[in-house]
Parts: structure tokens; sequence; C-alpha cells
């Protein structure tokens, strides 16, 4: 068999489709022809572009896309739920102990205690601040996702 023949046994050859002799042959000539190697790469190469656009074009693809989509916004809904639930929690816990063991205590001085609540009333409001901000940058990416 020449080359011309393999050539074109050879997309068979790729898709297994050639009965038992016919594959022999071929895989006999291409063991010996770098042409008919070479040319066999570039069949796969070919195949490989093209299979990636017919799995682009999957329906079930698109499904999956979605669904990642979906998934992702409620892995992250609830990893703000958590954190702010453990962030309030801490926030109480901190704010308890804080008056009970520092507030409450005589030992303390009035004035660095005016100095303390001071600095958390501040800082209070900063993170209110920054938090609104976070919320409004937030709703702004998801209508950006919506319009992409
Ligand atoms: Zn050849």
């Amino acid at each position: 068999m020449n080359c011309e023949q393999i050539r074109e046994l050879l997309a068979g050859y790729q898709d297994g489709e050639l009965d038992g002799a016919q594959h022999e042959m071929v895989s006999g000539h291409l063991e010996e022809c770098a042409d008919c190697r070479a040319e066999l790469a570039q069949l796969d190469k070919v195949k490989e572009v093209t299979g990636k656009v017919k799995y682009n074009d999957l329906p079930l693809e698109v499904w999956e896309g979605y669904w990642q989509g979906i998934y992702r916004r409620i892995e992250r809904g609830l990893g703000w739920i958590f954190a702010s639930v453990g962030a309030v929690i801490m926030l109480i816990t901190g704010a308890y102990y804080l008056v009970k063991d520092y507030f409450m205590d005589p030992a303390v001085a009035l004035f660095p205690k005016i100095g303390v609540g001071a600095l958390i009333i501040g800082g209070g409001f900063l993170l209110v601040s920054v938090g609104r901000e976070r919320i409004f940058a937030h709703n702004r990416d998801r209508y950006k996702e919506v319009q992409r």
C-alpha cells in the first residue's frame, strides 16, 4: 500500500472504524512512514479542535454553567449569612465582656473609659460605612453579571 491509499484510510483509522486487516496495514505503515504519522497528527489536531467546538455547543454544557452559577451564588449567600451571624455573635459577646470587665470595673478610671468608648463608636460607624459600600458594590456586580 502506498501513502495515498493509507491517507484515505487515516480518518477511519483515527475513529477506529477500520476492520482488523486494514488497521494492521495502516499501523504497520505508520511505524515506518514519518510523513503519514505527521498526517495523522494533523488529523488528531483537527479532531481535537472540532471536538472542542461540539463540546461547547452541547446544551448540557450550557445548563451545567447555569447550575454552577446558581450554586456559586448560593454558596456565596451562605458564606455571607454564616459570616454575618458569626460577626454578630462575636460583637455581642465582645461587647458584653467589654462592658462587664472594663466599663463596669471600678478600678479603671472614667477618662480612659471615655476614650475606649469613643474609639468603639467611631470604629462602629466606620464599619457600617464600609459595609454599606461593600453591599452597594456587591449589588452593582450582580447587575453587571446580569448584563453580561
Ligand atoms: Zn506513508
